[in-house]
């Protein structure tokens, strides 16, 4: 038998977890005999949807960006987006809890996890996640530029010329690599993107050297060899930067304990990397390096798939005039989410996405995607996370009634004069962005100021 009740539900962030949420909740409301006109309404902070795709995945990947089309039929489709409204600001966490029958927090991790070295906060030390939020046109990190065109010493004089700058990248998941790969490939592989139009005259030269530097080995590395394969052809693809892969280093990496991580059932990617790296050290000569980041050597200890960086007292200075700490985002609470917030982890305590102990006179809390689990996975790693959120709230909803008093959050939202935008207004932004494009090939010219896109969202 089926019910009919209207739920409300409110997402907060549009990122990739928050819009699988949005798409798998009515399908799921349907399977558990629940039909209605239930409200999704997206909250996010900025003016435009889909956090990271957005502002993370590199420009160059432009075949990843896509699942951005997949994202829109969602809005076309009846649910609602509500662009510049932050939540814990224009409206809080409890008012939300109080007007909609279940609150999802999607609001993925805006901080970084930090090295907690001295030198960290120096000129020219960024973390990756300023750099990659700067080169997709985040309208908050514009000001990072000024920064990487110091340490670059890219101006207008250079322009397009080669950059006489080292780089070191800390940390060897595939955001670093991402970072490497956009430095290496300058002007050339750039152009034809939707990377930001101010990144492009401080990046056009490429970097003369990226060091990618990790505490453990190549096979304990968060890498993907689809990014890796990236780097190792720039050569053959006509970018002008070579990949080098030191020997030794290949070597010190290579304990028993990885040699048996390898040969496990779960190591076989990384036996593809390590054949990839080994494969194109053997073509390769080393570079010295002198000067600017002091690495400590370090030994692989502990047994397979334990094994910890211990340090050796050794150390290795390699010169750079950038460094950007590639060592993880980590999420943050959100006025009002503090008592459910794990700082160690960066994340909201929760069972199945369930927030652990909130569910309360208020109702229903949760939390799915990087907020939920860390900041890990691919896009599509966020489908499951989000199905498994959204069971939990069909379960919960399936027990209760629906709020029964009318609320409408655009009222709301016009009371205290927040300038908000709905999907009409994105359309306009997506417009203006279509019809400045630098060429046909390019997706997209991104605007880069708030204030900007609101006049754009408001024509
Ligand atoms: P996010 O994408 O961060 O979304 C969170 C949203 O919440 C944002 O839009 C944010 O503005 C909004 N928000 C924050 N605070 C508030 C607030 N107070 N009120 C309202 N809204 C708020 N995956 C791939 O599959 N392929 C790739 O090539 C790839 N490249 C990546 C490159 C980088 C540099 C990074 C960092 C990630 C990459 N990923 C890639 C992983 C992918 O981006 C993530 O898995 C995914 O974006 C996580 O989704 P999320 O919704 O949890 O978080």
């Amino acid at each position: 038998s089926s019910r009919f009740l209207s739920y409300r539900i409110a997402i907060v962030g549009s990122g990739p977890s928050g819009c699988y949420t949005a798409k798998y909740l009515t399908s799921a409301l349907e399977k558990q005999g629940i039909v209605g006109n239930h409200r999704v309404d997206v909250i996010e902070r900025l003016p435009t949807p889909y956090g990271l795709v957005r502002y993370g995945v590199a420009p160059d990947h432009p075949e990843v960006k896509n699942v951005q089309n997949d994202f829109d039929q969602l809005f076309e489709k009846g649910v609602q987006f509500y662009g510049n409204v932050q939540v814990g600001r224009h409206v809080t966490v409890d008012e939300l809890r109080q007007a909609y029958d279940a609150v999802v927090l999607a609001y993925g991790c805006e901080s970084d996890r930090k090295l907690n070295l001295p030198g960290e906060d120096l000129d020219g030390v960024l973390s990756a996640r300023e750099f990659v939020a700067w080169y997709n046109g985040h309208p908050d990190y514009v000001h990072i530029g000024q920064q990487v065109a110091r340490a670059l010493g890219s101006n207008d004089k250079t322009r397009n010329a080669f950059l006489d700058a080292s780089v070191v990248v800390v940390g060897q998941g595939n955001v670093a690599l991402d970072c490497a790969r956009i430095l290496a490939k300058g002007g050339n592989g750039l152009y034809e993107t939707d990377m930001a139009a101010h990144a492009l005259p401080v990046l056009a030269g490429g970097a003369k050297d990226v060091s990618i530097v990790g505490r453990r080995g190549h096979v304990q590395g968060a890498f993907t060899i689809k990014e890796l394969r990236e780097l190792v052809k720039l050569e053959e693809e006509g970018y002008g930067a070579s990949f080098v892969v030191r020997n030794d280093e290949l070597d010190l990496g290579t304990t028993a304990a990885s040699l048996e991580e390898l040969a496990s059932a779960s190591g076989r990617p990384k036996k593809r990397i390590d054949k990839l790296l080994r494969d194109t050290a053997a073509k390769e000569s080393n570079s010295a390096a002198v000067r600017a980041v002091v690495c400590e050597r370090t030994r692989l200890e502990g047994s397979a798939g334990q094994q910890v960086a211990v340090g050796t007292g050794e150390t290795e200075t390699i010169p750079a005039q950038l460094v950007l700490v590639s060592i993880g985002y980590k999420g943050m609470p959100l006025a009002g989410t503090e008592q459910w917030f794990i700082a160690s982890r960066g994340l909201i305590s929760n069972e199945h996405g369930r927030v652990s102990g909130a569910i309360d006179d208020l109702g229903g809390l949760y939390v799915s995607g990087w907020l939920k689990r860390g900041p890990n996975g691919i896009i599509g790693t966020n489908i499951a996370d989000a199905k498994d959120t959204v069971a939990s709230v069909v379960e919960d909803l399936a027990g209760t009634d629906a709020k029964k008093d009318a609320f409408c959050l655009d009222s709301m939202l016009r009371a205290r004069a927040v300038n908000f935008i709905k999907w009409d207004g994105y359309q306009r932004i997506q417009q203006i962005e279509n019809s400045r494009r630098r060429s046909v090939q390019q997706p997209r010219e991104k605007i880069t100021s708030i204030a900007e896109l609101m006049e754009a969202a408001a024509l």
